[in-house]
């Protein structure tokens, strides 16, 4: 009888160990890197350790890819014009000169001149002067970006930014860290980049809000998924200024110099890819509806959705399957 008694509350016990495990709540890590809120929420980390890998991963490549800290290999790069980069910051750019070439220069590494001249990453933002702008165009373009391995040279005044690619290139890093290291699940929400991995252990789906542009804090539609996956937004409303009633946003085209006005409010890419969803993201919004749907139909990388400046969405028929919360187009191949 004891031994019975024994036995259940065994029972009892293991059952409630199991739920517990089910019901899981994930570890939270919040920091500031890369300019901007990043929040991990990982399940299966039980003493932070997989957690405070992310957050120095995130660190050192934020110390080696920062336009503004004047020690990191790209400020240096961009001061001198030449320099031996570290064999991963020259893998990122070889990589982003690719995309460059692959989007007809429309996400552009090489953007920086127009960038610091806009003043985005300085404290103080205002419209140039054609003069300035008009010389600061002349040293944009990829071509003047010699690479030879982990040798970089710099022609004609160009300056590198990672900015378009950073984020994502970054969690795409710690996502592949988080698998190696066994994680059950994890999201990972660096800015407007949002990479999950595996599955939450009670089963559920990722749901993964896309902000209103009018309106950043809501939800305009919703994406709802199980498994690994890299979703980046690009939008004007992520940081901007305004001048005389008008509104300036950073994501800048490449070949006019201003913010990019293509008629999107916003573009969010869904790939394997964290890397390749963010430089798409920036790509895809200076490219405007048509011309990004497009390179979709020529690419089989990426789905996405669009928000159009009027509030309209479209999405890749993918990215369609797994959209709710809202009325949408599809963009079909
Ligand atoms: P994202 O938020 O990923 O669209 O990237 C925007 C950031 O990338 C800006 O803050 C700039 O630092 C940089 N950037 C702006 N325009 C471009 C462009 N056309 N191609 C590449 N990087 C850009
Ligand atoms: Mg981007």
């Amino acid at each position: 009888m004891i031994a019975l008694k024994r036995f259940l509350a065994f029972v009892l016990l293991l059952a409630l160990f199991l739920t517990g495990c089910r019901a899981q709540a994930p570890e939270q890590t919040e920091f500031f890197a890369m300019d901007t809120l990043m929040n991990l929420k990982l399940w299966g980390d039980p003493d932070g350790k997989a957690a405070r890998e992310v957050v120095q991963t995130i660190n050192a490549l934020a110390s080696a890819l920062s336009v503004t800290d004047a020690q990191s290999e790209i400020a240096r790069l961009n001061e001198t014009g030449s320099t031996a980069l570290s064999e991963e910051t020259a893998a990122l750019l070889a990589a982003a000169l690719k995309l460059s070439r692959r989007t007809d220069g429309a996400f552009d590494p090489t953007v920086y001149p127009l960038v610091r001249l806009w003043g985005f990453t300085g404290e103080t933002q205002a419209v140039p002067g054609s003069a300035e702008l008009q010389r600061a165009l002349a040293a944009v373009g990829t071509e003047n970006v010699l690479q030879s391995g982990q040798n970089v040279t710099l022609r004609n005044g160009a300056m590198l930014d990672f900015g378009g690619i950073a984020k994502g290139y970054a969690a795409e890093k710690c996502a592949k860290l988080l698998e190696a290291a066994g994680i059950e699940a994890a999201l990972l929400s660096l800015g407007g980049n949002v990479q999950t991995v595996g599955t939450k252990p009670d089963g559920s789906a990722w749901a993964v809000g896309i902000a209103d542009p009018e309106n950043p804090t809501q939800a305009i539609a919703t994406l709802t998924f199980t498994g690994s996956l890299a979703l980046v937004t690009s939008g004007g409303y992520q940081r901007y200024f305004e001048e005389d009633g008008v509104r300036y946003h950073h994501i800048l085209n490449p070949k006019t110099g201003y913010p990019a006005r293509s008629g999107l409010a916003s573009v969010t890419i869904l790939a394997e890819s964290g890397a390749l969803a963010d430089a798409l993201s920036t790509a895809l919004f200076v490219m405007g509806l048509d011309a990004a749907a497009e390179f979709w139909m020529g690419s089989d990388d990426f789905e996405a959705v669009f928000v159009t400046d009027g509030g309209k969405i479209y999405a890749t028929q993918d990215a369609a399957s797994l959209l709710g919360g809202c009325e949408f187009e599809v963009i079909s191949r």
